[in-house]
């Protein structure tokens, strides 16, 4: 078996055109959605995914503003910035990028982010929200896995899903999105004992841990769909995914690259949900 391709690439090309379209029918009504983006201090890592950020904001028509500060910023200046934010009329998603210098608390700076703002959807309220099936501002990544298993109409009810990682905002949140579509779902962690007697009976497999090569061909059920979120760097300083693509590749019935998997997605619904916010603002979409 050779597994057909996700391409994340492709899928959110075509989802960018449709937003295209729809931020120019947005601004015939006078609505423009607003991005604001806070960057704190010089990592690369953080810099190349704001420009990334911003540059697919431009292409797709949405506003966005940048407000690239230092380290030596403190907590509360950080925290003023997003009230400030919360309060400006012609922005409709706030997005501090992480992570964030050991003197501020991230867990502040979420909670301080207006819930009807938070575009990247880690406020405790939209996770509550999203928990329970209420209509919520989905977090990215996760988002961006389940467009991509949707997009080729594969069967998730009653599914048995199992998910490599419980972060809270890659690993924990797919289960749960991956739960509310009916799916049946194992989560495993560094300190699951025998993890290849899980992996190997998942139908979907979502691999979110960190590491090159971390799940082959011999880990994966024949048929399976497999999802790479990883991004690591390696040797060579190329990009790889938590997957061997190759051995993967034989026994999958889909499988995600990386590059080009999960990475493009993340992006596209952060303007998917900047575009939502700005409707459901001025009751385009009912909230
Ligand atoms: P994280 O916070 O470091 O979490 C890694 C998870 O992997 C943890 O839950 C950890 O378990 C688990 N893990 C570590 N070693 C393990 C082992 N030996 N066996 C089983 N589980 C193990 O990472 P993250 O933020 O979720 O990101 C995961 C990967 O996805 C990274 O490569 C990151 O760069 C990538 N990522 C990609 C995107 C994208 O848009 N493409 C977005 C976000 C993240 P414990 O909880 O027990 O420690």
């Amino acid at each position: 078996m050779s597994a057909e391709i996700i391409s994340g690439k492709e899928l959110a090309k075509s989802k960018r055109e449709e937003m295209k379209k729809e931020t120019a029918r947005l601004k015939e009504s006078g609505i423009v959605p607003g991005l604001a983006v806070i960057l704190v201090g010089e990592d690369p890592a953080s810099q190349s995914y704001v420009k990334a950020k911003q540059k697919a904001c431009e292409e797709t028509g949405i506003l966005s503003e940048m407000d690239h500060v230092t380290t030596s910023i403190s907590e509360e200046e950080l925290l003023t910035k997003i009230e400030n934010l919360n309060k400006a009329d012609h922005i409709h998603g706030i997005l501090v990028q992480l992570p964030l210098p050991d003197h501020i608390s991230e867990k502040k700076v979420i909670e301080t982010i207006d819930p009807e703002k938070d575009v990247d959807g880690f406020h405790p309220i939209n996770i509550g929200r999203m928990m329970t099936g209420q209509q919520a501002f989905l977090p990215c990544t996760p988002f961006g896995i389940v467009e991509m298993i949707k997009s080729k109409n594969i069967d998730i009810q009653g599914k048995h899903v199992v998910v490599v990682g419980r972060s809270n905002i890659v690993g924990k949140p797919v289960g749960q999105l991956l739960l509310n579509e009916h799916a049946t779902v194992t989560y495993c962690h560094s300190r699951t004992k025998n993890m290849q007697e899980y992996t190997r009976s998942a139908d979907i497999l979502i691999v979110a841990v960190g590491r090159e090569h971390f799940i082959a061909g011999d880990d994966i059920k024949e048929g399976a769909v497999v999802i790479d979120v990883g991004v690591n760097r390696n040797k060579e300083g190329k990009l790889t995914g938590d997957v061997d693509f190759a051995s993967a590749e034989q026994k999958a019935s889909y499988l995600t690259p990386v590059p080009g998997g999960v990475g493009p997605m993340t992006i596209t619904m952060l303007l998917h949900n900047t575009i939502l916010s700005a409707k459901w603002k001025h009751n385009l979409n009912g909230f």
